[in-house]
């Protein structure tokens, strides 16, 4: 299988699981995770018209983004773990991040955002299994740290992410699903008036549970393996 039939067939999955939810055409969106993958392998996405990219590691992501720099409107998604001493590149050269789950990082983001570019979307990441080893913050201090998030000029907060543990059998993982489209409401109910680009945003689902992640209202769904094949 080619990138190309792979991806028309997980817009397919997408179409499917966003119609069965009874939700509207084109409401989840689809993030090629390109962690691993060559230069040319996100060209093969490309040409089939895939424009979203997300990285994981700062200086693998840095590198792709310069090699594809001749090609125009690609978007480009930090989703891993983030060192505070890397806001700045995250800042220069990515439009969204996923990842955010502390006040420093948020506050550094939004500090060396470029003044002569569009704010940077971000999402909190929360963790949602209660593990203390797993990044994420904390279910309960998720508002704490959005009302921080919404005061920032050059900050978006899009909304909320999750990577529920992939072990958790699927009715367990529907109700973490669940559980952060509750979140997500909870704090549009309680900032109604944020402006567009504000609070739209579900960032769950991968390539084995996109399905479940979309009928529990994710907008946009994180998938590597099954675009690229399985990761070495
Ligand atoms: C690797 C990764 C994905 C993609 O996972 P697949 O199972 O390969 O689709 C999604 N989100 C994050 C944060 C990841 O690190």
């Amino acid at each position: 299988m080619s990138i190309a039939d792979n991806l028309k067939k997980v817009s397919e999955r997408i179409q499917k699981a966003t119609e069965h939810a009874a939700r509207p055409v084109g409401s989840v969106r689809l993030l090629a995770v390109s962690k691993t993958r060559t230069p040319d392998e996100l060209r093969a996405a490309i040409a089939a018209g895939q424009t979203a990219f997300g990285e994981n590691y700062l200086q693998e992501g840095l590198d792709k983004i310069a090699a594809l720099s001749d090609t125009p409107n690609l978007e480009w998604h930090f989703i891993g773990p983030i060192q505070s001493n890397k806001t700045r590149a995250i800042a220069e050269h990515f439009q969204w991040v996923h990842s955010v789950d502390r006040l420093r990082v948020a506050q550094r983001l939004n500090d060396q955002r470029p003044a002569d570019i569009q704010p940077l979307s971000v999402c909190i990441q929360v963790n949602v299994d209660a593990e203390a080893t797993k990044s994420g913050v904390a279910p309960e201090q998720v508002a704490e740290l959005a009302g921080a998030l919404l005061e920032m000029p050059r900050l978006h907060l899009r909304g909320l992410m999750a990577i529920p543990d992939p072990n958790l059998a699927p009715a367990e993982l529907r109700r973490r699903f669940a559980g952060l489209a509750a979140q997500l409401e909870a704090l549009r109910e309680r900032w109604p008036s944020v402006g567009p680009n504000c609070l739209d945003t579900l960032s769950m689902g991968m390539s084995g549970d996109l399905e479940d992640a979309i009928a529990e209202g994710a907008t946009l769904v994180r998938v590597g393996t099954a675009l690229f094949g399985s990761r070495q």
